[in-house]
């Protein structure tokens, strides 16, 4: 795709985005309220199919391309947060289902008459230790029976569809640490008997829950690819999230760097702009580069994805880089803004908190900054 169709739909995401306004983002967050109509509207406008295949009513724009919808989103001060998943989620039944499973759930999806956008991997006691999950699901006959509990699963109350990584054989029983995983397909509208999701009231406005299931009963028809085998098939998934989410940062950290010096430009204290001052311009112009970096990064993991190669280094990195960008123009454009930061009314105070969620989710920086040590510089393992 070329840079000007790319401009295209930036622009397109741009009008859609002046339709969800500061005080629309503002209401929700006063409510912890979930952003239906931004979401209806998205979904509408075909953006959050972008990655699957036309065959299955998606547009198959391609990652490059799905990166600069959530960044635009981002730009523009509002939050994909509560509709991103949408759009990688599907990518384990896409690249691991039966063709069976994708004609059944991906046009759906595409349409966003199914909503798949919960994804059921952390637990309270596993963190970021996913292998030692202990959330199971026995097969009996044509079921797997779960049991167990998942935390941090955000938006499974506006979902229909939960993509579950469950044990399906003990940790002692398997042959690799990796093996005796699975991913289920949980229709939430069809196994609401024994499953209980209960909100996490967090620090910005989430949709995060969790969620317990005692005695859930799934088909066995939802098993995706083959059992014992699905931590590979999420870790498959994870580089398309990572550079989703590291968009969004790079979105992110484009407003607060609009926000800080325009208002730098414009205050006057002491007879001068404040940012006549170095000590006010340079944190802004700093945060300014190491975003442009950080794009590159992004952008450079999406085009290696899109052509089907290794890109787990490159989308590590720009999350990393991305999500300290963003905290560093949310930082720069807090202290510019002085007092006036903390209003709510002016929005940074808020996007400040939502931005911070990007060094601690879906990965920490610790853990991207020992991928690196251990798989790019052959340094020992830490865990
Ligand atoms: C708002 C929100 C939404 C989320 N949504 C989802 C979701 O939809 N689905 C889902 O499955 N999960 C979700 N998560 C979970 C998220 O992926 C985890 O919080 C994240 O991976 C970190 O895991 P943890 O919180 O258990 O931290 P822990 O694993 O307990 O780690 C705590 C700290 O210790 C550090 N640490 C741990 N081990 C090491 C080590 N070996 N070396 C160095 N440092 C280390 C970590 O970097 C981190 O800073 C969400 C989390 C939040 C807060």
């Amino acid at each position: 795709m070329s840079l000007d169709q790319i401009g295209e739909i930036r622009a397109s995401v741009a009008a859609l985005c002046a339709e969800f306004p500061g005080s629309y983002w503002r209401a929700l967050d006063r409510e912890r309220a979930y952003p239906t109509a931004f979401v209806e509207a998205m979904t509408r406008a075909g953006f959050l199919g972008a990655l699957i295949p036309e065959a299955y009513g998606g547009s198959g724009l391609g990652l490059r391309v799905a990166i600069e919808i959530l960044r635009e989103v981002h730009k523009n001060g509002c939050n994909a947060g509560a509709c991103h998943a949408q759009m990688y989620t599907m990518g384990t039944i896409l690249k691991h289902g039966s063709d069976a499973q994708k004609a059944r759930w991906l046009p759906g999806i595409a349409s966003g008459a199914i909503r798949l956008q919960a994804f059921g991997v952390t637990e309270p006691t596993s963190g970021s230790e996913t292998l030692a999950l202990s959330t199971t699901a026995v097969r009996e006959g044509d079921t797997y029976v779960v049991n167990g509990q998942k935390i941090w699963t955000s938006r499974a109350e506006h979902s229909d569809l939960m993509v579950l990584l469950a044990r399906t054989t003990p940790k002692d029983l398997v042959a690799r640490k990796g093996d005796g995983l699975s991913v289920l397909v949980v229709d939430l509208r069809e196994s609401a008997q024994g499953l209980t999701i209960r909100p996490i009231r967090t620090m910005m406005n989430h949709a995060t829950t969790e969620v317990f299931f005692d005695q859930v009963r799934v088909p066995a028809a939802n098993l995706i690819g083959v059992e014992g085998q699905g931590f590979r098939y999420i870790l498959d998934g994870m580089n398309a999230e990572r550079a989703l989410i590291a968009a969004e940062c790079i979105g992110d950290a484009e407003w607060f760097i609009a926000k800080a010096s325009a208002y730098a430009s414009d205050r006057s204290v002491f007879g001068r702009p404040i940012g006549a001052n170095q000590g006010v311009q340079f944190p802004i112009a700093r945060a300014y580069a190491q975003t442009r970096a950080a794009a590159l990064m992004v952008e450079r993991a999406a085009e290696l994805f899109d052509a089907g190669a290794p890109c787990g280094e490159e989308a590590n990195i720009g999350k990393m880089l991305a999500s300290e960008a963003a905290w560093a123009a949310a930082e720069a454009c807090i202290q510019t803004h002085g007092g006036f930061a903390f209003a709510e009314d002016f929005d940074i105070e808020r996007k400040f908190r939502e931005t911070r969620l990007y060094q601690v989710a879906p990965i920490s920086t610790n853990l991207i900054l020992a991928f690196l040590a251990q798989n790019a510089l052959k340094m020992p393992r830490s865990y």
